[in-house]
């Protein structure tokens, strides 16, 4: 055995890496080490106290940080030791190098990991360890005319698509979607996906919201399950996939900046969450998958993560953001909560309801009913509430309507909706085989977010030019495909279809690109920013700023809007931007320091909802999920088109890109 005292001063620390041989025992320091600031130790295996040797996966390979001095006793035993010298930061930082990094780990990253990692060394790296991303949540089904239980075809699919989006969406796009979205589902269930089936054995499919046969005759069973856990199914699929085909993972490491150098991106800058280090990552492409925003409103579906940091990170890089105005209010979320009853339920048969038990959706959507789009049932949900014929009556924000399953029977419920069954019982105390459920609608879905082309590839005018090397997928992006409102199950087709496409189009990328040099003190401004957030002081509370914001979003820019309540939305998000400045996080802790992280993430969130709103201000007609009380039609001749905006400073500059209308022409929408 050689003890790490005995070579130490044999370290030279060369420019790439050194095999120390092996045999390196417990260590207790003495003296200097003659080291850069912070080497990595990396420990490719471990011997047990009984001698026995654990070889480590890849995946759990262990770097190890070498500080100058005083070292701690280092009591681990490794049979192989190399000493990597990475590339330094003037800061001290270790620079890792892929060819293709992918910030977020739900459905969209992990379909472009893994295509990407078919060309080279590829990276994930994500805030949230990669199974809890918010993709897992997802509950009611992923898309695709498979036709398994009657006919089905993928033009109806697309057509669908682009009336559900009120014509917003673009068309090719559209299309692109819906004739891969049957190989995208075939590709899951070959990689192991355990789809629900009929009993004959094909993947089943079950109705949902502005799905129809026929151009708009009657509704379709499209979307494919498994139970009401379908994105849950997705993310440990494709997980498995990636570990199989060695993308490497960095886990809880939280993106804080990207490095765009003219219309290039080089990398990252991230902060890794258990030691509060500073680390670059230099690429030769990167992909954002970083999801969506639903935590600007009060009342939402979207888990605590979803931030809209890698929308926001960008925007502070000069990127544009497309159509942010159109943002969706899911029609079914738990009263008060806003945790989410899937449409799934709707479709499996269950019914809308009012205080006087009247089916109302047969007023607003005679021939879908129920599985009208979320825009329209949303705002008939409001509508109800506001005419006082909620289930409490009294009109005001808080009341409710009901969500009747009874009629469904306990064995449907508890075999294709058993997490529905579960929540209803644990936030409602209901049995929702015995009771109606109270819902009301809830913030859920952002169909603007970072503008790409059909490839994944970031734009950054209304031509639609694109940078090199930057690349986004999922619902932080926007392809357009949506338009100005979502369909239900249109995201999980949309993160395998074009998250596959994004992964594809950077595996062939990064063969001719190269990595490029990144300046060594790339990390200096996140790590002033930081050193400032963790400085004492008694700056304002970042909650009591939060639940403000959540407010204002709320009342003035959710499922109605006016110009009068959203000119006094802006004025507010304004001075809350201002009065963001002077926070500072009381815990000055470097470990875990969650208290930074929230600042930071609300930071996104104000950068953010400002835009939102402002474009909403902007858009001077109703559309989709963007419905105006002082212009409530929609305006073909002004306002077909996509809004670009760029944040600058406290001013919102405005472009418009035109809409890919190659198949339908728009016409009145009706269901
Ligand atoms: C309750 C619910 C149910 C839904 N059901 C359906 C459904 O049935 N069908 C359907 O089509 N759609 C559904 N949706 C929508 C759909 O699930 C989401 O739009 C989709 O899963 C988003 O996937 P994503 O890959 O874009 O991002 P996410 O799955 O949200 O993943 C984002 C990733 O980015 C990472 N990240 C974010 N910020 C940072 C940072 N600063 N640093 C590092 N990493 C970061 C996170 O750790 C995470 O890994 C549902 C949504 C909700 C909320």
């Amino acid at each position: 055995m050689i003890r790490l005292n005995d070579i130490k001063n044999t370290l030279s620390f060369p420019s790439e890496e050194t095999s120390l041989g092996s045999g390196l025992s417990s260590y207790l320091p003495q003296g200097d080490i003659p080291c850069p600031p912070r080497a990595l130790l990396t420990v490719f295996s471990i011997i047990q106290s009984d001698h026995s040797i654990t070889l480590l996966s890849p995946h759990s390979i262990t770097d190890f940080e070498m500080y100058p001095l005083p070292w701690q006793a280092l009591t681990i035993v490794a049979t192989e030791i190399i000493v990597k010298s990475p590339s330094f930061n003037r800061g001290g930082n270790p620079m890792h190098e892929y060819d293709a990094l992918i910030v977020g780990a739900g459905g969209a990253g992990l379909y472009a990991a893994l295509e990407a990692s078919k060309a080279g060394k590829t990276a994930v790296l994500s805030k949230l360890f990669p199974i809890r991303s918010h993709t897992g949540a997802a509950q009611g089904g992923i898309g695709a005319a498979l036709g398994n239980l009657e006919e089905d075809k993928p033009e109806w699919h697309a057509f669908d698509t682009v009336k559900g989006g009120d014509y917003l969406t673009d068309q090719n796009a559209a299309i692109l979607l819906a004739e891969d979205a049957i190989q995208a589902v075939y590709e899951l269930e070959n990689k192991g996906l355990p789809f629900s089936r009929t009993p004959d054995g094909l993947i089943d499919q079950r109705r949902f919201g502005g799905h129809t046969r026929n151009f708009g005759e009657a509704p379709v069973r499209r979307a494919c399950y498994a139970a009401d856990r379908t994105g849950h199914m997705i993310l440990q699929t494709l997980y498995q996939q990636c570990i199989k085909n060695n993308v490497t993972f960095f886990d809880e490491y939280y993106l804080l900046d990207v490095i765009i150098e003219g219309q290039r991106c080089r990398g990252l800058v991230t902060i890794k969450l258990s030691t509060g280090e500073i680390l670059t990552f230099k690429a030769k492409a990167v992909l954002f998958a970083t999801g969506g925003f639903g935590r600007m409103f009060r009342i939402t579906s979207n888990a605590y993560a979803n931030t809209g940091d890698g929308q926001a990170l960008l925007v502070n890089r000069g990127v544009p953001l497309e159509d942010l105005e159109f943002y969706q209010f899911h029609p079914t979320g738990i009263r008060g909560l806003g945790i989410l009853i899937t449409e799934g339920v709707r479709g499996e048969g269950g019914i809308l309801r009012n205080a006087k038990g009247e089916r109302f959706m047969e007023r607003y959507a005679p021939t879908l009913l129920d599985l009208a789009p979320r825009d329209m049932i949303a705002r008939a949900i409001h509508s109800e509430i506001r005419e006082f014929r909620g289930i409490k009556g009294d009109g005001s924000v808080d009341d409710f309507i009901h969500l009747d399953a009874t009629h469904l029977g306990k064995e449907k419920i508890e075999t294709k909706l058993p997490d529905i069954a579960e929540f209803s019982r644990t936030y409602l105390g209901v049995d929702p085989a015995d009771e109606p459920m109270s819902v009301h609608p809830t913030a859920h879905y952002a169909m603007g977010g970072i503008p790409t082309d059909l490839d994944g590839r970031v734009i950054f005018d209304s031509q639609g030019t694109t940078y090199q090397g930057l690349y986004a997928a999922g619902e932080c992006a926007c392809v357009s495909v949506h338009g100005a409102n979502r369909l239900g199950t249109n995201s999980l087709v949309e993160l395998i279809v074009y998250g596959r496409r994004a992964g594809q189009h950077m595996a062939q990328y990064v063969k001719g690109a190269d990595l490029g040099t990144v300046s060594p003190d790339v990390g200096e401004p996140s790590q002033a920013r930081l050193a400032e957030l963790r400085s004492h002081g008694n700056g304002p509370n970042p909650e009591s700023l939060r639940q403000k914001m959540q407010r204002v979003m709320m009342e003035n820019v959710g499922i109605y809007r006016n110009g009068e309540n959203m000119a006094k939305a802006i004025t507010a998000l304004r001075e809350m931007r201002q009065v963001y400045t002077q926070i500072r996080a009381n815990d000055p802790s470097k470990a875990f320091n969650t208290q930074v992280l929230e600042v930071l993430e609300l930071g996104h969130l104000l950068d953010l909802a400002y835009m939102v709103t402002a474009c909403a201000l902007n858009r001077q007609e109703s559309r989709g999920a963007h419905a105006r009380e002082d212009y409530p039609e929609r305006d073909d001749q002004n306002w077909l088109k996509h809004t670009l905006a760029w944040l600058e400073g406290e001013k919102i500059r405005l472009d418009y890109k035109n809409v890919e209308i190659s198949r339908w022409a728009p016409k009145p929408r009706k269901y």
